[in-house]
């Protein structure tokens, strides 16, 4: 029905989407020697002179860009997404901002994406995007993929959906986002139910809406640091060594990336038990990329299930849990949620 207004009035211009344009680094803001390189380059480009570069990239919705920082996401510190996760939900709070966009390297981009997911409370769309290819690059996907990141951004149906990435055409969860290919553009895949949406031709479609059973659950606010939580992987024959490190390093909690459905080699149950003597929290995640890991009898004292969770996003699980003073017992129902 179309919205009636008073006599003599004029129809008020439809107001563009406002977005904050968050630039901090990676291959999409890479340059490298030759347009033939793919993999050997420096982050140079300023989130500015990046989106400048784009043609009718500005045609989509009043644009604020700021930079942080300007980095791999190699060298990404606790502090720095710590800082990324306030200056986001910062703008969200703000009425005259509609949505966030980050744009981010690849290789972490997982880890912020689901930090960001447990931390940061609005229906307003939050997306982060990257490139495979440097700016430099010959069929660089940087363009197109910031791009159809605002146009996802900017569109109405993607309040409420959670934390989003959208590379490659492709509207991913942040709950189900991981890097599943070191090279390619299509590099980024979600376990089942992760994809929600397509960007094609410049049109939003979604096909599908997130399962998420619980988004949020920890606030940002006195969050100053993380406690320090290591990755251990297991495999055939594993040493002990890298448990007594980590308990001499001060590690608060432990996260195995164990075999299959989180199952523990006889130095991960040592090990483990050692920690858990100790005080700290230990899980068993899976170093298995798609499938749940289970509740077990056999360690019904010892390392909790990650359930849905992989090592990486179980880790950040965890160093958030502790930081709030979570107990075991409250973990490992924390675990079961996420
Ligand atoms: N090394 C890069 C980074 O994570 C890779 C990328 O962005 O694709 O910053």
């Amino acid at each position: 029905m179309p919205r009636s207004r008073a006599p003599g009035t004029a129809p008020s211009a439809p107001t563009r989407p406002r977005l904050v344009l968050i630039g901090t680094g990676g291959t999409i803001a890479a340059t490298a020697g030759d347009a033939r390189t793919l993999t050997g380059y420096q982050v140079t480009q300023g989130i500015e002179a990046m989106l400048a570069a784009i043609p009718g990239a500005t045609d989509v919705a009043d644009i604020r860009c700021e930079q942080p920082f300007n980095v791999d996401s190699r060298d990404l510190s606790t502090a720095q997404v710590l800082r990324l996760a306030r200056q986001a939900e910062r703008h969200l709070r703000d009425p005259d901002v509609d949505a966030v966009v980050i744009t981010h390297g690849t290789d972490s981009l997982e880890e912020t994406a689901f930090f960001l997911h447990l931390t940061v409370r609005s229906p307003k769309p939050v997306v982060l995007i990257g490139a495979m290819r440097p700016a430099s690059a010959l069929s660089a996907d940087g363009p197109l993929n910031l791009v159809n990141a605002l146009l996802t951004a900017a569109h109405p149906a993607s309040r409420d959906r959670g934390v989003l990435v959208v590379l490659n055409d492709r509207i991913i969860a942040a709950r189900h986002a991981a890097k599943r290919h070191t090279t390619r553009v299509d590099a980024f895949g979600a376990d089942g139910a992760g994809v929600l949406g397509a960007v094609t031709d410049g049109r939003v479609r979604y096909a599908a809406r997130p399962e998420l059973p619980e988004t949020a659950p920890f606030d940002l606010s006195g969050l100053r640091a993380l406690p320090p939580v290591d990755i251990i992987l297991d495999y055939q024959d594993a040493p002990l060594h890298p448990y007594s490190a980590a308990l001499q390093a001060g590690s608060r909690g432990l996260v195995v990336a164990a075999m299959g459905n989180g199952s523990l080699s006889p130095a991960a149950v040592r090990g483990c038990a050692q920690a858990i003597r100790r005080g700290l929290v230990c899980i068993r995640a899976s170093r298995v990329p798609d499938g749940l890991v289970t509740d077990d009898a056999a360690h019904a004292n010892g390392p909790l299930a990650a359930h849905a969770l992989n090592p990486l996003q179980a880790r950040i699980a965890l160093r958030l849990a502790l930081a709030r003073g979570m107990d075991r017992a409250e973990i490992a129902e924390l675990l079961r949620r996420l």
